[in-house]
Protein backbone atom coordinates (compact mmCIF):
# COMPACT_ATOMS: atom_id res chain seq x y z
CA UNK A 1 0.00 0.00 0.00
CA UNK A 2 1.29 3.52 -0.89
CA UNK A 3 -0.16 6.98 -0.39
CA UNK A 4 1.26 8.18 -3.50
CA UNK A 5 -1.46 10.52 -5.31
CA UNK A 6 -1.44 8.02 -8.52
CA UNK A 7 -2.29 5.17 -6.60
CA UNK A 8 -5.03 6.90 -4.68
CA UNK A 9 -6.68 8.09 -7.58
CA UNK A 10 -6.51 4.43 -8.60
CA UNK A 11 -8.11 3.43 -5.51
CA UNK A 12 -10.75 6.26 -5.49
CA UNK A 13 -12.34 5.01 -8.84
CA UNK A 14 -12.24 1.11 -7.70
CA UNK A 15 -14.20 2.17 -4.73
CA UNK A 16 -16.26 4.14 -7.57
CA UNK A 17 -16.74 1.38 -9.64
CA UNK A 18 -17.83 -0.96 -6.55
CA UNK A 19 -20.53 1.77 -5.53
CA UNK A 20 -21.47 1.35 -9.23
CA UNK A 21 -21.97 -2.44 -8.64
CA UNK A 22 -23.73 -1.48 -5.98
CA UNK A 23 -26.06 0.66 -7.73
CA UNK A 24 -27.10 -1.84 -10.41
CA UNK A 25 -27.51 -4.96 -8.12
CA UNK A 26 -30.37 -2.44 -6.21
CA UNK A 27 -31.53 -1.20 -9.70
CA UNK A 28 -32.19 -4.95 -10.89
CA UNK A 29 -34.67 -5.49 -7.84
CA UNK A 30 -31.63 -7.18 -5.50
CA UNK A 31 -30.49 -6.05 -2.36
CA UNK A 32 -26.93 -4.49 -2.15
CA UNK A 33 -24.30 -6.87 -1.65
CA UNK A 34 -22.92 -7.24 1.76
CA UNK A 35 -20.10 -5.68 3.33
CA UNK A 36 -17.74 -7.49 5.49
CA UNK A 37 -14.19 -8.11 6.64
CA UNK A 38 -11.74 -10.40 5.41
CA UNK A 39 -12.34 -12.31 8.92
CA UNK A 40 -16.15 -12.24 8.67
CA UNK A 41 -16.21 -13.37 5.77
CA UNK A 42 -17.95 -16.72 4.39
CA UNK A 43 -15.38 -19.31 3.08
CA UNK A 44 -16.46 -19.26 0.04
CA UNK A 45 -15.26 -15.61 -0.30
CA UNK A 46 -12.70 -16.30 1.26
CA UNK A 47 -11.26 -19.13 -1.44
CA UNK A 48 -12.66 -16.96 -4.33
CA UNK A 49 -10.71 -14.35 -3.04
CA UNK A 50 -7.42 -16.02 -2.57
CA UNK A 51 -7.73 -17.98 -6.45
CA UNK A 52 -8.49 -14.18 -8.22
CA UNK A 53 -5.39 -13.26 -5.98
CA UNK A 54 -3.09 -16.16 -6.60
CA UNK A 55 -4.18 -15.64 -10.75
CA UNK A 56 -3.66 -12.32 -10.86
CA UNK A 57 -0.02 -12.65 -8.81
CA UNK A 58 1.31 -15.14 -11.20
CA UNK A 59 0.00 -13.54 -14.51
CA UNK A 60 -3.34 -16.03 -15.49
CA UNK A 61 -5.97 -13.65 -14.14
CA UNK A 62 -8.12 -13.51 -17.56
CA UNK A 63 -10.84 -10.49 -18.39
CA UNK A 64 -13.92 -10.90 -20.22
CA UNK A 65 -12.74 -8.39 -22.65
CA UNK A 66 -14.92 -5.67 -22.18
CA UNK A 67 -13.04 -4.55 -18.86
CA UNK A 68 -11.07 -1.32 -19.69
CA UNK A 69 -11.65 1.38 -17.68
CA UNK A 70 -12.54 1.12 -13.84
CA UNK A 71 -15.65 -0.18 -13.76
CA UNK A 72 -18.11 -2.81 -12.02
CA UNK A 73 -16.38 -6.06 -12.01
CA UNK A 74 -17.69 -9.18 -10.66
CA UNK A 75 -15.50 -12.56 -9.78
CA UNK A 76 -17.86 -15.24 -10.18
CA UNK A 77 -17.01 -18.10 -7.49
CA UNK A 78 -16.75 -21.05 -10.17
CA UNK A 79 -14.46 -19.18 -12.24
CA UNK A 80 -12.27 -17.37 -9.78
CA UNK A 81 -9.58 -16.38 -12.27
CA UNK A 82 -11.51 -14.43 -14.48
CA UNK A 83 -13.14 -11.11 -14.24
CA UNK A 84 -16.52 -10.12 -16.04
CA UNK A 85 -18.16 -6.97 -16.45
CA UNK A 86 -21.44 -6.42 -15.41
CA UNK A 87 -22.87 -7.19 -18.90
CA UNK A 88 -21.39 -10.29 -18.88
CA UNK A 89 -22.31 -11.34 -15.08
CA UNK A 90 -25.64 -10.54 -15.53
CA UNK A 91 -25.57 -12.87 -19.06
CA UNK A 92 -23.97 -15.44 -17.33
CA UNK A 93 -26.82 -15.73 -14.60
CA UNK A 94 -29.31 -18.07 -16.23
CA UNK A 95 -26.31 -20.33 -16.92
CA UNK A 96 -24.33 -19.88 -13.82
CA UNK A 97 -23.10 -23.63 -11.55
CA UNK A 98 -23.88 -24.69 -8.73
CA UNK A 99 -20.68 -23.81 -6.52
CA UNK A 100 -21.18 -26.86 -4.30
CA UNK A 101 -22.12 -29.81 -6.55
CA UNK A 102 -21.63 -28.19 -10.27
CA UNK A 103 -25.33 -28.61 -11.50
CA UNK A 104 -27.22 -25.93 -13.17
CA UNK A 105 -28.99 -22.65 -10.45
CA UNK A 106 -30.64 -21.51 -12.85
CA UNK A 107 -30.29 -17.97 -11.34
CA UNK A 108 -31.86 -16.07 -14.31
CA UNK A 109 -34.92 -16.23 -11.90
CA UNK A 110 -34.08 -14.76 -7.94
CA UNK A 111 -35.83 -18.03 -7.12
CA UNK A 112 -34.15 -20.26 -9.38
CA UNK A 113 -31.05 -20.87 -7.08
CA UNK A 114 -29.36 -18.94 -4.26
CA UNK A 115 -27.15 -16.10 -4.58
CA UNK A 116 -24.49 -14.82 -1.86
CA UNK A 117 -23.38 -10.99 -3.29
CA UNK A 118 -20.26 -9.56 -1.31
CA UNK A 119 -18.76 -6.42 -2.39
CA UNK A 120 -14.59 -6.78 -2.11
CA UNK A 121 -12.21 -4.12 -1.82
CA UNK A 122 -12.25 -3.64 -5.79
CA UNK A 123 -14.86 -6.29 -7.09
CA UNK A 124 -18.20 -7.97 -6.11
CA UNK A 125 -18.17 -11.31 -5.71
CA UNK A 126 -20.48 -14.10 -6.15
CA UNK A 127 -21.67 -17.25 -5.40
CA UNK A 128 -24.62 -19.54 -6.55
CA UNK A 129 -26.14 -22.94 -5.37
CA UNK A 130 -28.73 -24.99 -6.99
CA UNK A 131 -31.38 -25.28 -4.11
CA UNK A 132 -30.71 -28.87 -3.28
CA UNK A 133 -27.76 -27.60 -1.72
CA UNK A 134 -28.84 -24.54 -1.00
CA UNK A 135 -31.37 -26.04 1.86
CA UNK A 136 -28.53 -28.10 3.54
CA UNK A 137 -26.41 -25.37 3.35
CA UNK A 138 -28.15 -23.36 5.77
CA UNK A 139 -28.90 -19.68 5.43
CA UNK A 140 -24.99 -18.63 3.79
CA UNK A 141 -26.50 -16.78 1.02
CA UNK A 142 -27.06 -12.68 1.35
CA UNK A 143 -30.27 -12.97 -0.66
CA UNK A 144 -32.61 -15.29 -2.78
CA UNK A 145 -34.57 -16.84 -0.96
CA UNK A 146 -31.81 -18.86 0.98
CA UNK A 147 -31.29 -15.53 2.16
ZN1 LIG B 1 -17.82 -8.52 -20.30
ZN1 LIG C 1 -25.87 -27.85 -6.02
Amino acid sequence: MSDDPAHLAVTDQIRAAGDHAERLLIASGRPAPVRTTPEQAPPWFRETRAVMLRAEEDGSLRYCGHLAAPQPTVVLAEEADRLVCWDCYTEAQALRSCHLCGGPAGTRSLYGGVEAVIRGPAAVYSRVLCQACAEPAGPRGTFGNGR
